[in-house]
């Protein structure tokens, strides 16, 4: 089939390759213009791994490409995926003046029936209005269809997400588009639920908001653990062995970040606002999600007493482990907090580290974590990536100033640590 994806960011590049790896001809846009000339000689704009090696094969064997005009591409394309970002304004409200910038292009370019597919995750009621702006914009007698297939990759798994998904979601208002996005998704095995729209389109901020709750929900535990000395970990383990509950996302840590989990959030807690009730559940899992970040922040004060002038060590700078990205990442508030106190900060990331510094340059970036422990008052974990789940701690102890780790993951041993001399501060345990 021939697909474009408009939007060629986490899940449109993502979404433009697998199409291309199931054997489509695919288009991927983007209106950033560096961007698509990166992409046309195979660099990639970001860290997913295995996408770089799909994009390349799928270059070469002429499924995929890559161009800045929206026109073109349609013109080329029946079905076409709107993927472009959908940031927070101010108040919280998702910001969709990029879907109806693209819905207006998009109009003025169909030369016949065209699918227009929400993939950015938007609010509910957005595909009516996608429809209403194409229907004001189009050629006259120029059929087309709206719908919703909200994406539900994980960045640092995108690939293997996107081909094995648990679900797909396909929120259709008529055959033609039900048909060919059946006939588009056939390749991949995995449950369908069709729907109209706006079913869709909440199905995404309900799935993205429950999974907050559960991980809002096993920090305030955490809590209760730290208050009472319980221990998380085994209070986790016991409740996700429960079918109902489930183990996933039920990790005590800094919280949630990402650009998808408190943006979604706050959207949803917005539109649910508009539409004439008030989320409470929802604003109360952002209030101990936020909330999560600063007695973090308290715990490593506790742990060194005065910060000023205490050089510490930060491991991760990454929303979570296997991406480079950084949007809404709790390292940024931690650092920014320990700069203000005075602190002098050392940090490494095994891949976020560029982007890191273009937003906070005055710290001194390290090549590894030994670097960084290296006369460090303390050492934070802020990102759970695999290497750092195996430090050589005898070393470490030598070569920082004091033997302090305060681990915002819970990937340590408390017993192995303080049997080599080092002070451990885990979360809720
Ligand atoms: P992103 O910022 O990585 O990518 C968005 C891309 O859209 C950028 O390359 C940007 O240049 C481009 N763009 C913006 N306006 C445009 C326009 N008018 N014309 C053409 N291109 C334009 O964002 P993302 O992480 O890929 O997220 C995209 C959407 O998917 C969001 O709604 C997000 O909530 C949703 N989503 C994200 C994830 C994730 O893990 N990142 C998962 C599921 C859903």
């Amino acid at each position: 089939m021939k697909i474009t994806v408009i939007g060629s960011g986490y899940v449109g590049l993502v979404t433009g390759a697998c199409f291309g790896h199931l054997g489509n001809q695919v288009i991927c846009v983007d209106n950033d213009l560096k961007k698509i000339a990166k992409l046309k000689k195979g660099t990639m704009p970001f860290y997913e791994p295995g996408l770089e090696e799909m994009v390349k094969l799928n270059m070469k064997e002429g499924r995929l490409k890559f161009s800045a005009s929206i026109p073109e591409a349609v013109r080329e394309s029946e079905c076409i995926f709107i993927a472009v970002s959908t940031p927070p304004k101010e108040n919280g409200e998702a910001d969709l003046t990029a879907i109806e910038n693209v819905a207006i292009q998009i109009a003025k370019s169909m030369n016949s029936y065209r699918l227009i597919i929400e993939k950015s995750t938007v609010p509910v009621k957005t595909g009516i209005w996608v429809e209403h702006t194409i229907k004001i914009h189009k050629r006259k007698n120029c059929l087309f269809d709206v719908a919703s297939n909200p994406e539900f990759l994980r960045e640092g798994q995108a690939i293997s997400d996107f081909l094995n998904p648990d679900r797909i979601v396909i929120g259709v208002e008529s055959k033609r588009a039900l048909n060919l996005l059946k006939r588009l998704y056939a390749p991949i095995r995995a449950p369908i639920v069709v729907t109209d729209i706006k079913s869709a389109e909440l199905i995404k901020h309900a799935s993205n908001s429950y999974l907050a709750m559960k991980i809002s929900f096993i920090n305030a535990i955490s809590r209760i653990c730290e208050l009472t000395g319980a221990d998380i970990s085994k209070v986790a383990e016991g409740l996700g062995l429960d079918k109902r509950i489930g183990k996933q996302f039920l990790q005590a840590g800094i919280g949630y970040g990402g650009f998808c989990f408190p943006k979604d959030l706050d959207a949803f807690i917005a539109i649910a606002n508009q539409c004439g009730y008030d989320f409470r559940l929802l604003k109360e899992v952002r209030n101990i999600n936020q909330d999560q970040v600063t007695f973090f922040i308290k715990k490593i004060e506790q742990a060194l007493w005065n910060i000023k002038d205490k050089t510490i060590g930060i491991l991760g700078l990454s929303f979570k482990p296997e991406t480079d990205d950084i949007r809404f990442t709790p390292a940024l508030t931690i650092i920014k907090s320990l700069l203000e106190e005075g602190a002098k900060i050392k940090a490494f990331d095994p891949k976020a580290m560029d982007k890191f510094k273009l937003l906070v340059p005055d710290i001194t970036y390290c090549r590894n974590p030994n670097e960084v422990a290296k006369g460090a008052d303390c050492l934070v974990i802020v990102t759970d990536w695999l290497e750092f789940k195996s430090l050589d701690f005898v070393k470490l102890k030598h070569i920082m100033k004091q033997s302090v780790i305060i681990d915002g993951r819970n990937i340590y041993d408390r017993q192995a640590l303080e049997s080599l001399g080092f002070r451990y501060f885990g979360v809720g345990r």
